[in-house]
């Protein structure tokens, strides 16, 4: 670690436990912050939400730290798939203990509603969703049951 202080650094307060997503291009932060509102087991969770940081790889960046231990695989699938590329960063007395960069998986199962009103997983309740990427570098992703393809940021996501 370098000596030299970052002023920016100084703004974000250092937390003891917790949970730091990292990286979020500058603008997402409030779609992540979203997601996490729809979780109701995270609604008594301290957040703090830092908007437009300085950041050597992005230019500028949001930040969301949240005051838990842990974070759901599932809450941080549904975050990788509406914002792909944050690094989820697991903090136990102020030091990062574990860092992972999150991209959408491949396929995306029952996580988030086919916007097409007449597919099946829409008339049939219990029929679980199922999405493909179209291709690797691509984000539209093909309904599996009506193969429409859409914008993985234009589907909600489903919250059990
Ligand atoms: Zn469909």
């Amino acid at each position: 670690m370098s000596a030299v202080k970052n002023e920016n650094m100084l703004m974000i307060p250092k937390i003891k436990l917790g949970i730091v997503i990292d990286h979020i291009p500058a603008g997402d932060g409030v779609k992540i912050l979203e997601i996490i509102s729809r979780y109701e087991e995270l609604k008594d969770v301290p957040i703090t939400l830092g908007l437009n940081y300085d950041s050597k790889k992005l230019g500028r960046k949001d930040l969301i730290k949240l005051q838990l231990e842990f974070l759901a695989p599932e809450i941080i699938q549904h975050i990788s798939i509406v914002v792909p590329g944050v690094t989820i960063k697991a903090i136990k007395e102020y030091k990062v203990y574990s860092k992972v960069v999150v991209q959408a998986p491949k396929e995306i199962r029952n996580l988030l509603k086919c916007k097409n009103p007449n597919c099946i997983t829409n008339l049939q309740p219990g029929i679980e969703t199922v999405f493909v990427a179209v291709d690797e570098n691509s984000d539209q992703v093909k309904c599996n049951y009506c193969e429409r393809i859409f914008d993985r940021s234009e589907l909600q996501p489903i919250i059990k």
